[in-house]
């Protein structure tokens, strides 16, 4: 047996392989609905015009790339705190991070120290599917709750707020802080305060993971449950990943935000913090981060970046309309009218794993097995070719 014969590879997760068989599908007029990335009218992720000026920049510039410090650039945590939690409030204790990804690895490992084996961490049922994995290898007991209606298209506001309030003290519940994942199923603004007082009332811990900022209901509206957590007094981390709002997937750029800490606390927390990244991977890439820095340092490179984000933003709920009116004059009626009720880049389409199974064998059409959809994915060539065969596989 070889040195590592012992050790049992984990499965890809179901969107791993869904992007493998779409890579494997030989016929051309294949379509990729499994996709975790915004796509625009021509099926590329953009580049964006303020990522492409801050670029220029860099380079113009002659920016040197020495070591920085552990947890990355302050300014950029700065910029992103006053983006999230409004100017003029104080830059909670934070870290530069190796995308949302990172932020979740470095919270859940520092939680995990913090709270020992009893650790409990509470997903929403379905979640994405990474957050598991991430807390069972910091040492968490993984729980789920209550997230969606029988038809698994609706948020399920009642179960979820039982769920919650049935979990042991002391437990941290991962929330979404929008456009959730995999589900496109968002708690209502008028849902968040039932919420947060659940989370007070059982000494619960909330972790607020945001990945999908500006492609809800707009930047601030979107940033509103975030604010109303950590208004509420509720011991919160906040992951925050810069890969889809500013379409920097491969820099991996995020930062994890730790707020209501005294100095004391806070000074405690960044040590460790620090001497997480010390271990793992020393110190998070700068390339990312300066660009970001640059577009939010900048009045008017910020404002063609939020300008732009409302683009995509828009075209996403366009593609809704649009997919949801197709699919009703290929004699779906409403069935598909969650569709457009549900935000961000996904969606739980309701279509059975046997429906999505035939979606890609006899259609090439590629989606996640338990139903979800990349919107971005659509576009003008290729939305009548899955409208009808959505409507034939359902028929
Ligand atoms: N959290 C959620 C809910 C996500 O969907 C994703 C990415 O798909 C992430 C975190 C991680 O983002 P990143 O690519 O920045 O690590």
């Amino acid at each position: 047996a070889h040195l590592f014969g012992t050790l049992d590879a984990p499965e890809p997760d179901e969107i791993l392989r869904s992007n493998q068989a779409f890579a494997a599908d030989p016929r051309a007029h294949k379509v990729n609905l499994g996709i975790g990335m915004y796509y625009d009218a021509n099926g590329r992720v953009p580049l964006m015009r303020a990522v492409s000026e801050a670029q220029r920049r860099i380079v113009d510039g002659g920016v040197p790339w020495p070591y920085g410090p552990a947890l990355g650039s302050e300014t950029l945590r700065a910029h992103l705190a006053a983006l999230v939690f409004g100017e003029g409030t104080p830059v909670p204790v934070s870290a530069q991070t190796l995308g949302g990804t990172g932020a979740l690895g470095m919270g859940a490992t520092l939680l995990a120290e913090a709270i020992g084996p009893d650790a409990v961490v509470a997903l929403s049922t379905p979640s994405w599917p990474n957050h598991a994995p991430i807390f069972a290898r910091a040492g968490f007991t993984i729980r789920g709750y209550r997230y969606l209606d029988d038809a698994g298209t609706a948020f399920d506001r009642e179960g979820m707020l039982a769920d919650l309030a049935a979990l042991p003290r002391g437990s941290v519940v991962v929330l979404h802080a929008g456009c959730h994942n995999p589900t496109g199923v968002d708690p209502a603004p008028e849902d968040w305060p039932a919420i947060v007082e659940i989370l007070r009332a059982h000494g619960l811990i909330a972790f607020v993971d945001a990945a999908y900022l500006g492609f809800g209901a707009g930047w601030s509206q979107d940033c509103a449950p975030i604010r109303l957590v950590r208004d509420s007094g509720v011991a919160m981390l906040f992951s925050l990943s810069c890969s889809k709002s500013f379409s920097l997937y491969g820099e991996r750029t995020g930062c994890l935000m730790i707020p209501h800490q005294d100095d004391a606390a806070a000074r405690g927390i960044a040590a460790h913090a620090a001497a997480y990244a010390r271990t793992q991977y020393s110190i998070p890439p700068g390339h990312g981060a300066r660009i970001v820095e640059i577009i939010l340092g900048d009045e008017a490179l910020r404002a063609d970046w939020l300008a732009e984000l409302e683009t995509m933003r828009g075209r996403i709920i366009d593609l809704r309309h649009a997919l949801v009116s197709t699919l009703a004059a290929e004699g779906m009626g409403d069935r598909m009218g969650h569709l457009g009720r549900q935000h961000g880049l996904f969606s739980q389409s309701g279509l059975t794993r046997a429906q999505v199974a035939r979606l890609a064998a006899e259609h090439a059409i590629h989606a996640i097995p338990d139903g979800r959809i990349c919107i971005a994915a659509l576009n003008e060539g290729n939305l009548g070719h899955v409208a009808r065969a959505t409507a034939e596989v359902c028929r």
